[in-house]
């Protein structure tokens, strides 16, 4: 089973230029979505984590798969105004200007060892910004990880003080 197979490759989403990596064949086998959460699972070789936190959207879908097994809380990460609670905020840079990602401020306590995961890590804005929030409120992060990292946008390098895992990399 190889589950590059399931990462169908889309010219021109979301705009013109880009090559979108589309993982909803992957969600929708089974076994090719139990092989992606085995890989994930095994490259944290039986670390302790207490919390995995999510990116938004794509990052739910493996976030709480994840969770679940690790026998672990799960925190979503949302874009602005999206969370009902108190929230804390980290933004990032984007192309042209920028955005900002928000998590509710009792999702995380000091100490507390914490799996970052999204599906994707392109420039690593994202994943910038949920490390900031996770640090903000005094987690752990054990690992970053991703269903796939394109190696060529460099993201490693604006989370370069944590462990990085990709099940796949392009
Ligand atoms: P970054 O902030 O690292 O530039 O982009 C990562 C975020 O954008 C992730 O949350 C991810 O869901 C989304 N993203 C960027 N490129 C792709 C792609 O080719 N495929 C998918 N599925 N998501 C992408």
């Amino acid at each position: 089973m190889k589950i590059e197979n399931y990462v169908r490759d889309i010219q021109g989403f979301p705009k013109e230029g880009i090559l979108f990596k589309d993982i909803t064949p992957l969600l929708n086998d089974v076994e090719a979505r139990q092989e992606c959460l085995s890989i994930l699972l095994n490259s944290l070789k039986d670390q302790k984590i207490d919390k995995v936190v999510g990116a938004e959207s794509r990052g739910f879908f493996f976030g709480m798969l994840l969770a679940q097994e690790l026998n672990a809380g799960f925190i979503p990460v949302r874009k602005p105004n999206k969370l009902p609670y108190e929230t804390i905020s980290a933004s990032y840079e984007l192309e042209y200007g920028f955005d900002s990602l928000e998590m509710h401020t009792d999702a995380i306590k000091a100490g507390d060892r914490v799996l970052i995961h999204d599906d994707v890590l392109a420039t690593g804005g994202t994943a910038g910004a949920v490390c900031e929030l996770v640090e903000k409120l005094g987690g752990t992060i054990v690992q970053c990880n991703f269903l796939m990292e394109l190696t060529f946008l460099n993201g490693r390098d604006k989370i370069k003080e944590y462990p990085i895992f990709a099940a796949i990399s392009y």
